[in-house]
């Protein structure tokens, strides 16, 4: 019998509108990661010209962040069947990774900085406000501890450690969580709103989370969990990944947390950051 080539397809979510960040490396990511196992893999653009049809084509869904202006126009066109067509993924458990101005739009509304609130698709429970063009937007490095609890088993799993995603955020909204899940705690830096706590949120398999930076390539074990929880969806078979040498990226993570003086220790078992006196 011959191996069946696993195949994956990637749905980038307007990326003509909401790649403003550099998140479009999330894409490259996955699909490196793919190709470099042996996968079949391709990217099919979710924007203005696609159809609900080829919403429910992808089994991994990215969207990138955005500014203020471009939201309100990728509203505008995610609504009707391609909204429902959206809700029924990320409710059947596609996976996903959604940055900033892509997890607002997927929340109850957005209210940006200058003009009208934009209403969201309400499948996360959390609202975004930006509280004005006067006010310091959330800019700098981001550490976070993975808390949300079917995540971060599966990632300590896959890894074998307390999962820390580190990243960069670049904000100007503020995020609060209703009846969902966190992502992570804020370990190092601003977070949903530099208040609570919290970044991002999760919901069944969709990720939602303010760092950029790429995420994926600086912590490359979620570009694996978000291949592995596709393929494992797509194919009906508890699939497991072959690692990859991430050796290079272990470096930049160490080089990070050490440039950010940051150092995680566990008190309790809480990991905390630790920042030297310097
Ligand atoms: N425009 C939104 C904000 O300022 C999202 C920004 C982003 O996607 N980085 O909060």
């Amino acid at each position: 019998m011959t191996a069946q080539v696993l195949e994956l397809t990637i749905g980038w979510l307007y990326p003509k509108l909401m790649s403003t960040y550099g998140d479009r490396g999330n894409v490259i990511t996955i699909e490196r990661r793919c190709q470099w196992r042996g996968f079949g893999v391709k990217v099919v653009p979710l924007d203005q010209d696609a159809t609900p049809a080829d919403i429910r084509s992808v089994d991994i869904i990215v969207g990138g962040g955005a500014q203020d202006r471009q939201q309100e126009l990728v509203m505008r066109d995610l609504q009707g069947a391609k909204a429902e067509a959206m809700r029924e993924k990320i409710e059947a458990g596609t996976p996903g990774v959604f940055t900033c101005g892509s997890p607002q739009l997927l929340g109850h509304y957005y209210e940006p900085s200058v003009g009208q609130r934009i209403e969201g698709l309400g499948i996360l429970d959390l609202v975004s406000v930006h509280p004005g063009e006067n006010t310091q937007r959330c800019i700098g490095n981001l550490v976070i501890e993975v808390t949300a609890t079917k995540l971060a088993s599966d990632l300590k799993e896959m890894t074998g450690m307390t999962p820390y995603l580190i990243g960069f955020e670049n904000h100007g909204g503020r995020t609060r969580l209703g009846n969902v899940e966190a992502l992570g705690r804020v370990v190092y830096g601003l977070g949903n709103n530099g208040e609570d706590g919290s970044e991002g949120a999760f919901y069944q398999n969709a990720i939602a989370t303010y760092s950029h930076g790429p995420l994926l390539p600086k912590n490359p074990f979620v570009a694996d969990w978000l291949i592995q929880t596709g393929l494992r969806l797509k194919y009906q078979q508890p699939i497991q990944l072959s690692p990859l040498d991430d050796e290079l990226a272990v470096y930049a993570r160490q080089a990070m947390l050490k440039r950010l003086n940051v150092q995680i220790t566990a008190v309790d078992n809480q990991p905390v950051a630790v920042k030297s006196a310097s």
